[in-house]
């Protein structure tokens, strides 16, 4: 029997030319693209408006294979994680933060992560597998659908900020931001997504090639190269000198600002002179920057910092003129905060 393609991973210029290849007309491509997209079809059965030879020619060449709720935790600050069970049995999480005049949803970008940061739940996973472009696409569809039926409210921006490295599975996440920016696909402007990467200076020099419109995140948490060899060990072979290197030539090529996420942990990262080394840092580019609480994990080796240190350190940044927004945890109790994500089961 011959193997049948999840249609899901089909763009609209391939459906359009796979058409063509079987003399249908290729205007209909873009009615099977809304109804996958747009109208979330089940089956082929239920595209009304296509002819019936053409709905069982679909159904002899192609599977529709969306990712399933399997489960859906919801925080008392209304945070709700969702735990997507693929079509071979992985499970990813996302993340849908709501505010009164937003919604955020958090995605994956692979099963898991190889980089090994020691103080993230989902580098402990190791990597199963990349995420294919739909799996990451419907990720967004389903957290928008789950924000409209929950709180009336519209999806207003994505951050990448799941389980994995986005820019280990380049190919795969550019044509997903692709399907939500397209016209075919959400239609929601590029500049409302977050790409957030550990840092790795090739990838993000070839984002600057590539023209990307969405904004870089990177997650440095610390400007000294010592200290971040220890808790990131990616950082052994992407100091943090070629990261300075790319990010000069994104920004340059870009005309985008740097937004870096700095993750304060007690003892480790948070003292004035870990502040000033980061001020330093910020000198060679337009930054923005995100200071992040540390969420515990199961790992006990790290502490949030405290109150006091982590008042001093942002303090200290305001006072060299930075654009500092501190970013206080959401969703801790059901563990669906940034690198807390596991795939855990309930409790
Ligand atoms: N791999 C990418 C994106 C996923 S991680 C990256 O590292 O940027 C998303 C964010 O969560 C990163 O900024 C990461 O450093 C942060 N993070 C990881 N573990 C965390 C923890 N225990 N508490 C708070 N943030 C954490
Ligand atoms: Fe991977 Fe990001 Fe976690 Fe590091 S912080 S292990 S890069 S997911």
């Amino acid at each position: 029997m011959q193997h049948k393609i999840n249609i899901l991973s089909h763009s609209l210029n391939e459906i359009s030319s796979f058409l063509k290849e079987h003399g249908e007309k290729p205007f209909r491509a873009k009615q099977i693209y809304e109804w996958l997209w747009k109208k979330h079809a089940k089956s082929f059965d239920d595209m009304t408006n296509l002819s019936k030879s053409l709905r069982q020619l679909m159904h002899e060449k192609f599977t529709i294979n969306y990712i399933n709720i399997k489960d859906l935790q919801i925080s008392s600050d209304k945070t709700i994680k969702v735990a997507f069970e693929l079509s071979d049995g992985y499970l990813i999480e996302g993340v849908l933060i709501p505010t009164e005049n937003r919604a955020t949803a958090c995605i994956s970008s692979q099963v898991g992560c190889n980089l090994g940061c020691e103080f993230c739940a989902t580098g402990k996973l190791g990597l199963k597998r990349n995420l294919t472009a739909d799996e990451i696409y419907q990720q967004v569809v389903e957290i928008m659908n789950l924000a409209d039926e929950k709180y009336g409210l519209s999806l207003t921006n994505i951050v990448l900020m799941g389980m994995g490295e986005p820019l280990l599975n380049y190919d795969n996440v550019l044509q997903a931001m692709e399907m939500v920016s397209s016209e075919n696909g959400l239609g929601m402007s590029p500049q409302r997504i977050t790409l957030s990467t550990v840092g790795l200076p090739r990838m993000i020099k070839k984002l600057a090639d590539d023209q990307v419109k969405f904004n870089l995140a990177v997650s440095l948490h610390s400007a000294n190269n010592k200290k971040r060899n220890e808790f990131m060990p990616v950082n052994r072979k992407n100091d943090l000198d070629a990261l300075r290197d790319s990010l000069i030539y994104f920004n340059q090529k870009t005309g985008q600002r740097i937004t870096f996420e700095y993750l304060l942990m007690d003892g480790i990262n948070d003292s004035l002179k870990d502040a000033e080394e980061f001020a330093e840092y910020c000198k060679s580019f337009p930054v923005k920057i995100n200071i992040i609480e540390y969420n515990s994990t199961s790992d006990k080796q790290f502490k949030k910092s405290s109150n006091e240190n982590f008042d001093a350190f942002v303090t200290f940044l305001k006072s060299r003129n930075l654009v500092v927004n501190v970013r206080r945890s959401r969703g801790q109790d059901i563990d669906a905060a940034c690198g807390q994500l596991a795939g855990k089961k309930k409790k």
